[in-house]
Parts: C-alpha cells; sequence; structure tokens
C-alpha cells in the first residue's frame, strides 16, 4: 500500500506504518543520547501507552531506564484497505526495538476504563512481570462507560462561568478566525470530570492494591496541562480545567487508600504541545503555533520526548521529588514563566491572517502534526509500497 497523508478536519484519518516506527525509533535515539537513568524504575505501567506523552513515558522507561513495560492503549488494527492508527504502528515499532534490545514488553488493546481491560492488566502482570513501581496514566478520551453503572459519559471543551470569544486557527480552512465558545452547563462540567478527572485513576491503583500488584513506595503521575492566561478559558479554568483539578483530588486518595504501600501519587504538570489530544482544543494550534516560535526563538522548545525525559530524570526518578505549592511535579516553566508568556501575548494580540505565517511557527506546528500520523520525516519514502498489515 502507498500511504499518503488523509487529513480531516483536526485529525489524520491514517498513518504510515514506516512513519510511525521511524518516529518511535527517533525517540528511543533521543533518550539513548541522553544517558541511562539513576534509580529507574523496573516494572512500569502505562496507561495510554502508543501515543503522545503515554508512549514518551513508555520510551523513556524502557530505553533509558530497562524497564520491563506493559502497555494499554484503544488503538485500532489494519484492515486490507484500511491502515492502522497512529498508536497501533508506534506500539508495533516499540514492540520490534524491545525485543531487539532484550525488553519485555507487552500491550493490551481495549478500553481502559472497563473492568474487563484492569482484569487483564492484573492476570498479565501475574503471569510475567510482578508488582509495578511505576504507574503512568495518560489517557485523553473524549468518553468513558462507567464500569459500575454503565452509563456512557462524554466530555465537552467549554469555558466555565461566562462565555469566551476568542481567535483561533482552523488547520483545515486555513483560516484564523473569531470564535465565541459557550459555557458549559453543570451537567457537561460534571460528565467531562467522569471522563477526564481522577476517579478512573483511583480505580485503576485500587485494583492494582487490591491484586498485590504494587511494590513498596511505587510511584504513580497523572498528566495535566496548567498553563496561563492565553489559555485558561478555553482549558486550565473551563471543563477540561475543571476535571484536570479532580486530579488533586484523587493523588490524595490514593496516598491514603494506599498509605500501605507507602505509594506516592502526583498530578505531572506538562507543557503544551501537538498531540492527537490537544489538535482536537479550539485555540491550541493557534496557541502552539506561537509558543513553538517563542521558545524556539529561546532555545527551550521541547517535544513530548524532552519534557518526559526531563520528568523522569528530574522528578520521578527522584525519592522525594520536589513538588510545586500545589504537590505538583511542576515540568512547565519554560512555557508558563511570565517573559515567554508576555512574548506569547504580545504575537497573540498582533497575528491576523495576513502575518500569521510570519509571527507563527505553523510551519513546525503543522509538521509536528503529520509526523504524529508518521508522515513528513525526512528518512522516510512515502512514495514506497509499504506493509500496511503490522502486528505486534
Ligand atoms: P494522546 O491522544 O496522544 O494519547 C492518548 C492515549 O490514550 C493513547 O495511547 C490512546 O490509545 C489512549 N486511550 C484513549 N482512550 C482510551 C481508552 N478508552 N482505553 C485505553 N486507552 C485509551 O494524548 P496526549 O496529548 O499524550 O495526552 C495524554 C495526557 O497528557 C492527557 O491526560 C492530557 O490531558 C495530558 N497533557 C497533554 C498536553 C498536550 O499539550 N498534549 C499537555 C499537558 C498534559
Amino acid at each position: 500500500m502507498i500511504v499518503k497523508p488523509k487529513i480531516r478536519g483536526f485529525i489524520c484519518t491514517n498513518a504510515h506504518p514506516v512513519g510511525c516506527a521511524t518516529n518511535v525509533q527517533q525517540q528511543i535515539d533521543y533518550v539513548k543520547a541522553q544517558g541511562t537513568l539513576h534509580n529507574a524504575p523496573k516494572n512500569v505501567l502505562v496507561i495510554g501507552s502508543s501515543t503522545g506523552y503515554g508512549m514518551a513515558s513508555r520510551i523513556t522507561a524502557a530505553f533509558a531506564g530497562g524497564a520491563n513495560t506493559l502497555g494499554v492503549c484503544f488503538e485500532k488494527p489494519p484492515t486490507e484497505r484500511k491502515t492502522g492508527t497512529a498508536g497501533w504502528y508506534n506500539t508495533a515499532g516499540f514492540h520490534a526495538k524491545a525485543a531487539a534490545a532484550g525488553l519485555y514488553a507487552k500491550t493490551l488493546n481495549g478500553d481502559a476504563f472497563s473492568n474487563e481491560l484492569k482484569q487483564q492488566v492484573i492476570d498479565t502482570l501475574k503471569a510475567d512481570m510482578s508488582k509495578v513501581d511505576l504507574v503512568i496514566y495518560s489517557l485523553a478520551s473524549p468518553r468513558r462507560t462507567d464500569p459500575k453503572t454503565g452509563e456512557v459519559y462524554k466530555s465537552t471543551l467549554k469555558p466555565v462561568g461566562q462565555a469566551y470569544r476568542t481567535k483561533t486557527y482552523d488547520t483545515d480552512k486555513n483560516v484564523i478566525h473569531e470564535i465565541a465558545l459557550e459555557p458549559a452547563n453543570e451537567d457537561e462540567i460534571q460528565q467531562t470530570i467522569k471522563v477526564m478527572g481522577g476517579e478512573d485513576w483511583e480505580l485503576w491503583l485500587d485494583a492494582l492494591g487490591e491484586a498485590d500488584l504494587l511494590a513498596d513506595n511505587c510511584k504513580t503521575t497523572a498528566y495535566t496541562y496548567v498553563g496561563k492566561e492565553l489559555t485558561w478559558p478555553i482549558y486550565g479554568q473551563a471543563t477540561i480545567g475543571k476535571a484536570k483539578e479532580d486530579l488533586d483530588r484523587a493523588a490524595a486518595a490514593i496516598v491514603k487508600t494506599q498509605a500501605s504501600k507507602n505509594v506516592q501519587a502526583y498530578v505531572s504538570s506538562l507543557k503544551a504541545l501537538v498531540t492527537q489530544a490537544s489538535s482536537a482544543i479550539p485555540v491550541m494550534p493557534l496557541y502552539i503555533s506561537l509558543i513553538y516560535k517563542v521558545m524556539k526563538e529561546e532555545g527551550t522548545h521541547q517535544g513530548c520526548i524532552e519534557q518526559i525525559y526531563a520528568l523522569f530524570t528530574d522528578k520521578l526518578t527522584h525519592a522525594t521529588p520536589e513538588v510545586d505549592e500545589l504537590g505538583r511535579l511542576y515540568m512547565n516553566n519554560k512555557e508558563t514563566n511570565d517573559a515567554t508568556q508576555a512574548k506569547i501575548k504580545t504575537l497573540w494580540d498582533q497575528v491576523t491572517q495576513e502575518n500569521f505565517h510570519e509571527l507563527s511557527d505553523y510551519a513546525g506546528y503543522h509538521h509536528e502534526f503529520l509526523k504524529l500520523f508518521g508522515f513528513d520525516l525526512t528518512d522516510v519514502d512515502y512514495d514506497a509500497d509499504v506493509e500496511s498489515l503490522v502486528d505486534w
């Protein structure tokens, strides 16, 4: 099959098998070049392991720390007519490289919110890996079926309290335009908390604890984005921000419930960057195009793998990592410090349809977006016929 990108709105509906494997390889090369992690966890469970921050976490744990990794994701396999999803091919690439390096790796593809998938993880850990010393929670999902009631909850991306008008960039139509976002009602806020809040993270730790699969001093972290004034109305103080606040509650609850194992639960605050999840959030493509411009000029630009490698070296591998005033592992100061935000705000106020490509790094954004699906990589021959029916 010859695979070229098929972009529909904010998503690419296909993926390139060789490109995705190359993308994974580049991240492996990065962490290996940084050097081996000290005090690295040895048995790591990554929930949301196939793309974005979760994939970077798995690569860091395995290739910089030598860990056995069990991944959980929700990806579509390829068929005769259609490619698999990027996360499918990323996982295939990861498995191939882990096997070559003699590292244990297994991935369970299914609904992480369900009791069945949690049981499969428990069975796999008991059979292959034993107790885990790190649990990464990196899910981004638009909906969740409550495992107890069967009710389906949907997340929304809306402001809270009042309507919000702002600029956004429509990546499909290549236009900057104003959008008016109506505030969420209480039900929408509560549903978003059900999907993207901390309840499922707690259920995971409960299930692992009950099965006696948490090692003493096990660490667990869930990822959040805090941001600053420019993104607060649509993220930090919006429906998704309310859900993310619930992670702080869940972290405290996990520490309490799993006290006999001295489990340390942290919310990690990471920077904004291009992933499948962030491309879907209004305002984010414009904001990220501007921060890429500013942070590349400042020499502080980081992608997923750089952020996560730093999270492991600076925080997760420390016995008692330094936390911010809210108890979080704070990793996005390079983006949210006042000087950088002031530069971004200046560009934000100036940016128009006419000067967008000059003021922003949309070229960098678009390249990263295509790369998520295995496209636009220099080392890949996109005219070649490739095997798309890849398995793991
Ligand atoms: P992503 O879309 O790249 O990854 C989501 C992962 O979740 C994938 O592995 C996917 O397969 C998995 N997944 C989704 N639904 C699932 C389900 N029902 N069962 C099993 N697996 C499922 O997203 P990302 O941007 O890497 O986000 C990961 C976390 O990081 C999220 O909590 C997000 O809010 C947070 N975060 C993202 C950013 C950003 O800018 N992208 C910044 C800070 C924090």
